[in-house]
């Protein structure tokens, strides 16, 4: 069903397609929130966090052009689903998250599900983590007002980074990076609405 309404939305990467087709939605997600797992749609995870809308997932992740080859680099693990995306398109992930109880939830539910390549860290995700770079993409899922100069700085050369930039309370686009010749240039992707990174 998601799978219909992405490709409707003009996601056409078809491995992006195809792990979103087969990814249990419903895993990530708390009880309550169960019966619109598979609706195009944000959804509370608690802690005044929510899980992306399918179409942000996709869309985000597309844009970084996964490389089963390359390491990922995520901040804000919230549920762990973008994290189990990107877990089956690239080698080795790692994802950060500043809320303890959601960090050890999405730990646990990925590891219950076999994300051995998913590497869960509690922590300022504006630090990145310099034990896995150079890093091929980095997915920041809460909105800033510029590009953290760590994360700039620990993306590899022709690397992809994708994040949500601010430019007043109501007003947030997604912005596609990369980097050439040790400098980020960028397009703007579209419109969205994230969570602030704090
Ligand atoms: N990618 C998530 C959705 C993220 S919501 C998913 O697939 O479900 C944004 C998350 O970023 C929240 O969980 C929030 O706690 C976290 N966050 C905000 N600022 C952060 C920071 N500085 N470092 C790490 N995580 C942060």
């Amino acid at each position: 069903m998601v799978v219909e309404q992405l490709r409707a939305n003009g996601i056409s990467d078809e491995r992006v397609l195809a792990v979103m087709g087969e990814l249990p939605r419903e895993e990530f997600v708390p009880e309550p929130a169960r019966p619109y797992a598979y609706e195009d749609r944000a959804l509370s995870i608690g802690h005044g966090q929510t899980i992306s809308q399918p179409f942000v997932v996709a869309a985000m992740t597309q844009a970084l052009e996964p490389d089963a080859e390359g390491d990922a680099l995520e901040v804000g693990t919230g549920s762990g689903y973008q994290a189990a995306v990107l877990g089956r398109l690239f080698r080795h992930v790692v994802t950060i998250e500043r809320e303890p109880a959601l960090g050890e939830r999405a730990a646990a539910v990925l590891s219950r599900l076999g994300f051995a390549n998913v590497e869960v860290v509690l922590g300022d995700g504006r630090e990145g983590w310099p034990e896995g770079a150079p890093y091929e993409a980095v997915l920041v899922a809460a909105a800033g007002t510029s590009v953290p100069p760590a994360l700039a700085g620990q993306l590899g050369e022709d690397g992809r980074l994708v994040m949500p930039l601010e430019y007043g309370p109501e007003d947030q686009e997604l912005r596609l990076f990369w980097k050439r010749e040790g400098k980020l240039e960028s397009r703007l992707l579209f419109p969205v609405r994230f969570v602030p990174l704090v």
